[in-house]
C-alpha cells in the first residue's frame, strides 16, 4: 500500500487508520474527507524529532497551513508545539480561534493588503514573511503607529529549479515570490529593511517548490549554500546576522506506487552537515532553523470517499464512472493533472479489470478526479476510496454548481469525529441577501 495507515480487513473493505471505509462511508454519508489523526501527529514528530535532533533546539518545523486549514488542525500543532505558516487574514482567524499561539505564526504572502497587516498585527502574529519592498514600507509603517518593532523575515529566490511542475516551482528567479539574489535586488531588499525602525530583520526565507523528491539531497543543499552566502555576505558587508534561515517546504509525497519514499529524517540530517561546514567555513553563527512542510504532513493522513453513481460505457472508447463528489472538493487534476491512487473500498479482494475514467458531477468536462483507473466493474452505491487527499483537497474545495463542502471526518486510536460538519444547503445560501 501507498501509506501503512492503509489495509484490507476481513471483509474485504479498505481500511484506513485502523477504521473500516465502508462503514464510515454509511455512518457519515459521501462524499466524506477523513484524515487520520494519528498519522498527522507522526508526520509532525518526524520533523519535531529530525530538526530538534540535526539542527538543536532552536530550530522548529512550521506547518504550512494552506495544505488543510481547520479549526482542528491548529489545535494539533498547538499540542505537538509546531509554529504554523499562515497566508491570510481568513487562517489567521481560524488559527486565533482555535487558540494557537500567535508567536509561533509566521505570516506569509505576495500581497498582503493593508488590512492583513493591521490584522496580523493585532492578532500578535510573530513573524511577517517580507515578500517585496513595497510590503516593508507598509509594514514600517503600521508598526509605527502601535510603537513596536516587528520581526520580519525576508523572502528571497536562490534562483534554484527544483523539477517539479511548474505551477508549484517558486524558488526561480522569475518568481512571483520573493526578492531574488542574483539581480542584487535582494541586497537592496536587505539595505531597505536595515533602515526602517519599525522593522526587526530577523534573517532569510526561501521556498524552492512543491512535490520535491530531492532524493539525492542537491536541490536543498544547493538552495541553503545560496542562502548562507548571502547571509555572510551581508555580514561581513553590514554587520548584519542572520538568526534565522527559514528553508521552506515541498517535500514529496507517496500519490503513486510508483513515488519513491522520502526520508525526511536523512535529508535534514544532510542538510543540517551541510548547513554546519558552511557556516565553519564562511565564519557566520549557526542560524536558528526553520522548514515549512504541508503537504508532507496532511497528505497521506487523508482520504476521501465516494459513491458510485452512474456508469457509462463507450464500446470502443472509454468507461465513465461518475462519482458523487468531484473537482469541487479536489480540483487537483484539473488544475496540474495530479496522479491519485483510488480503490473500490466495499470489494477489495475482487479483481481490478475494470478501465475508467473516474469522474465527478459537475458541468465540466474537465472534471476529472483521474483517468485510466482500473477497478472491480462498479455497480451504483459502491465506495470509491481516493487516497492522499489530506492536502490541498479541502482546502482548495469551493461551492461549484452550488455543491456543498463535505465534511471532514478525523480518525484517533480507532474512533471517528466530526471536526468541520458537512456543509447544509441553508448553509450555501445563508450569505445571499
Ligand atoms: C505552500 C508553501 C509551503 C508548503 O509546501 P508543501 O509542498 O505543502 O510542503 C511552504 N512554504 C511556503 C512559502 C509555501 O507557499
Amino acid at each position: 500500500m501507498i501509506c501503512e495507515n492503509i489495509g484490507i480487513n476481513e471483509k474485504g473493505h479498505l481500511t484506513f487508520g485502523g477504521a473500516d471505509t465502508a462503514e464510515l462511508a454509511q455512518k457519515h454519508q459521501t462524499p466524506l474527507y477523513l484524515m487520520d489523526e494519528d498519522r498527522i501527529r507522526h508526520n509532525c514528530r518526524v520533523y519535531l524529532d529530525a530538526m530538534k535532533k540535526y539542527f538543536g533546539e532552536g530550530s522548529l518545523p512550521l506547518y504550512a497551513s494552506k495544505a488543510a486549514s481547520f479549526k482542528r488542525i491548529y489545535e494539533i500543532m498547538k499540542e505537538e508545539g509546531m509554529g504554523v505558516d499562515l497566508v491570510s487574514s481568513g487562517e489567521i482567524c481560524t488559527a486565533l480561534k482555535a487558540g494557537f499561539p500567535m508567536e509561533n505564526a509566521f505570516f506569509h504572502g505576495n500581497n498582503k493588503t493593508d488590512f492583513d497587516i493591521n490584522y496580523a498585527m493585532d492578532a500578535g502574529v510573530g513573524y511577517f514573511m517580507v515578500d517585496n519592498m513595497v510590503e516593508l514600507e507598509a509594514i514600517d509603517t503600521f508598526a509605527a503607529r502601535r510603537n513596536i518593532r516587528q520581526k520580519v523575515i525576508l523572502r528571497l529566490t536562490p534562483g534554484i529549479d527544483p523539477h517539479t511542475y511548474a505551477a508549484v516551482a517558486t524558488g526561480k528567479v522569475d518568481s512571483k515570490f520573493g526578492i531574488a539574489i542574483e539581480t542584487g535586488q535582494a541586497e537592496e531588499f536587505v539595505c531597505k529593511a536595515m533602515h526602517y525602525k519599525n522593522i526587526e530583520l530577523m534573517g532569510y526565507h526561501c521556498h524552492v517548490g512543491s512535490q520535491v523528491f530531492d532524493e539525492d539531497g542537491t536541490v536543498y543543499l544547493d538552495a541553503s549554500e545560496i542562502m548562507l552566502r548571502f547571509a555572510a555576505d551581508m555580514a561581513h558587508r553590514y554587520g548584519l546576522e542572520a538568526k534565522i534561515l527559514n528553508m521552506g517546504g515541498g517535500y514529496g509525497v507517496r500519490y503513486k506506487e510508483s513515488d519513491p519514499y522520502m526520508d525526511i529524517a536523512g535529508n535534514i540530517k544532510t542538510l543540517s552537515e551541510h548547513i554546519k561546514k558552511l557556516t565553519c567555513e564562511l565564519d557566520i553563527p549557526m542560524p536558528r532553523m526553520l522548514m515549512e512542510p504541508g503537504r508532507s504532513i496532511v497528505a497521506d493522513a487523508g482520504m476521501t470517499l465516494y459513491s458510485v453513481g452512474t456508469l457509462k460505457e463507450i464500446t470502443g472508447y472509454k468507461n465513465y464512472v461518475s462519482i458523487d463528489g468531484g473537482m469541487t472538493d479536489n480540483p487537483r487534476y484539473a488544475l496540474y493533472g495530479s496522479a491519485y491512487t483510488l480503490f473500490l473500498a466495499n470489494r477489495m479482494n475482487e479483481r481490478s479489470d475494470f478501465l475508467c475514467d473516474v469522474v465527478g458531477r459537475c458541468c465540466e468536462s474537465g472534471d476529472i478526479i483521474q483517468p485510466g483507473v482500473l477497478m472491480p466493474k462498479p455497480v451504483r452505491g459502491d465506495i470509491v476510496a481516493v487516497c492522499t487527499t489530506g492536502a490541498y483537497n479541502y482546502s482548495m474545495a469551493s461551492n461549484y454548481n452550488r455543491v456543498p463542502r463535505p465534511p471532514i471526518v478525523m480518525l484517533s486510536g480507532g474512533k471517528d469525529y466530526v471536526a468541520v460538519r458537512r456543509e447544509s444547503y441553508e448553509d450555501l445560501v445563508e450569505r445571499d441577501v
